[in-house]
């Protein structure tokens, strides 16, 4: 068989040759022990948990060692392209500061651009046709319907499905037959001709798993397809190698297709990066531990913690705590540094998979959210409200003085203790609303409509905006007494058949009417926020309501 003549008919012209590439992309000019790092999604227009997952780790990778994080886009398996998806993807993992030195609607060093794959059809072709000339490539013709006849056989069979061995139809095609088809214009694929016996085992040492072992490739796997776009294989074992990736993190689905990818280094004459294969996030769904799955799992998009407001840096410590196995010790000790200052390390990232708890997750945040000042809080709060918020609740941020006072007493700040009863900017906004709406009752009178008319008529009669926080109370407490309840909680405790009930439940009547809610911080002051106006317009409404 004459490769080369055959090379030249399937992709007609001149290429550069391998040299002329290795000179355009140069390896980069970084310190001795820089990680170049990559993030290749397709643009899907669906983000996962799992991306930033791995996203996190080989930001943390590449920044740590002065390294680069770059962004690729691999496209060539989508037949449309989806609009908006790599802004997207840019914007769900700007918002845990993952930032990437370069790449697709990124731009940097323009050396080992462009960063879309669609976009690099050359260089795949180039190759695809240096393998026809040195035998390791040839072209198949079977059709959709031949192949999916022949999983059909195979699944019958209870045989391994795929184009290998003596399934490899096209691969011992004589040259007459291959350009008895060409001449017939039959479409045709490029195939890699495996070397690999599946007998044969290769052992492997996987950054995160260790040394591994995994059964040779012998799937003549498709590198080009009809329309000469490459496989995802094929383009990516040569971007790596030519944007200069030092170490791929990506997620354990990914390890079945490692013989193949490493078949296709061999192939190609390149040293293979290093490859990490990062356990997968797990959920407990009763006595089972399954992969979080996109239908059932809204956490799984990255999109819901945008939109449900979670603090950024409260997932990231979550992300790190199930990453490194020493993060959660380190974070003990560090509660405020930086997370750019914890020693992230390949080697402490887990070998088996991820537990993912969205209530654990719950409790980090309220933990990290009490860590914040009021106006941090209100600015987190802001950026959310822009973009998710309703027009109520961007009108809470107009009275920056009242927002401040009311954020500043539900965390507690200044108290003895922090208060956690934020979880989420959407949870915290709705936590804060009765202070800037009047809105709908969420818990019952406990007391009887008379009884409840009689305190809420008589706090008016002698409320004055100017008491300070103790003789308010002192009123309530008079208020108690003429109708039953005990004015003091040790006597209502000692004698409490004596009772209606206590100064706690009339200051329960007042709370529902101002509020809404039976729970909340101090009233006084929620009273001194809310102004006297409204303090009388509110009890004003609930005496009659
Ligand atoms: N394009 C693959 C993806 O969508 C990337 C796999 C890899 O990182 O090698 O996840």
């Amino acid at each position: 068989m004459n490769w080369k003549a055959l090379a030249e008919r399937l992709l007609p012209g001149k290429y550069p040759s391998p040299e002329d590439y290795e000179a355009k992309y140069p390896p980069r000019d970084l310190p001795e022990k820089a990680e170049v790092t990559r993030l290749a999604p397709s643009p899907t227009g669906f983000i996962h948990l799992g991306n930033l997952f791995a996203a996190i780790a080989n930001e943390r990778i590449a920044h740590r060692s002065g390294g680069i994080l770059y962004l690729r886009i691999e496209d060539t398996d989508l037949k449309r392209k989806v609009e908006g998806a790599v802004e997207a993807v840019i914007k769900a993992l700007h918002y845990f500061d993952i930032e990437f030195d370069e790449g697709a609607e990124i731009g940097g060093d323009e050396t080992y651009a462009p960063w879309y794959q669609r976009q690099r059809a050359e260089i795949y072709r180039a190759f695809a046709k240096r393998l026809i000339e040195e035998g390791r490539a040839y072209p198949c013709f079977c059709t959709e319907e031949e192949l999916a006849a022949l999983r059909e056989e195979q699944t019958a069979k209870k045989e391994i499905p795929g184009y290998y061995g003596k399934y490899a139809r096209c691969r011992d095609l004589s040259e007459a037959e291959i350009y008895a088809r060409l001449d017939a214009g039959k479409p045709f694929v490029i195939r890699l001709r495996s070397l690999g016996n599946p007998e044969n085992k290769i052992k492997f040492r996987d950054a995160v798993k260790g040394e591994i072992t995994v059964t040779e490739n012998d799937q003549d796997v498709v590198i080009l397809k009809s329309d000469g776009i490459p496989t995802y294989h094929f383009a990516h074992a040569i971007d790596d190698h030519f944007m200069r990736t030092t170490l791929v993190i990506r997620g354990e689905e990914w390890l079945a297709s490692l013989p193949i990818h490493i078949e296709l280094f061999d192939a190609l004459g390149f040293a293979r990066p290093r490859y990490g294969h990062n356990c997968s996030l797990m959920k407990q769904d009763g006595e089972t531990r399954r992969k979080l799955s996109k239908r059932k799992d809204p956490e799984l998009s990255l999109e819901f913690y945008r939109k449900e407001g979670y603090f950024p840096r409260a997932v990231k410590v979550y992300m790190l705590t199930l990453l490194n196995s020493n993060f959660e010790e380190w974070y003990l000790k560090n509660p405020e540094a930086p997370l750019t200052e914890f020693p992230f390390k390949v080697e402490k990232m887990g070998k088996s998979g991820a537990l993912f708890d969205l209530d654990k997750l719950n409790d980090i945040s309220k933990n990290e959210l009490a860590k914040l000042s009021q106006e941090e809080m209100a600015a987190f709060l802001k950026g959310w409200a822009e973009e998710f918020g309703s027009e109520a609740q961007k009108a809470y941020f107009a009275d920056e003085e009242k927002l401040l006072r009311a954020l500043a007493l539900c965390m507690g700040v200044g108290g003895k203790k922090r208060r956690k009863d934020f979880t989420t900017a959407s949870q915290a906004m709705n936590f804060i609303a009765y202070f800037f709406e009047r809105l709908p009752r969420t818990d019952e009178y406990r007391v009887a409509p008379g009884e409840k008319r009689a305190i809420l008529t008589e706090f008016l009669e002698t409320y004055c905006f100017a008491d300070d926080a103790q003789i308010w109370f002192g009123k309530v407490k008079a208020i108690a007494g003429a109708h039953g309840f005990a004015a003091d909680m040790k006597d209502y405790k000692e004698n409490p058949q004596t009772y209606k009930g206590s100064v706690a439940d009339v200051a329960e009547v007042l709370r529902i009417a101002t509020t809404g809610k039976a729970n909340t911080p101090d009233l006084w002051t929620i009273m001194q926020i809310l102004g006297e106006q409204e303090v009388r317009a509110r009890i004003g409404e609930a005496v009659n309501e």
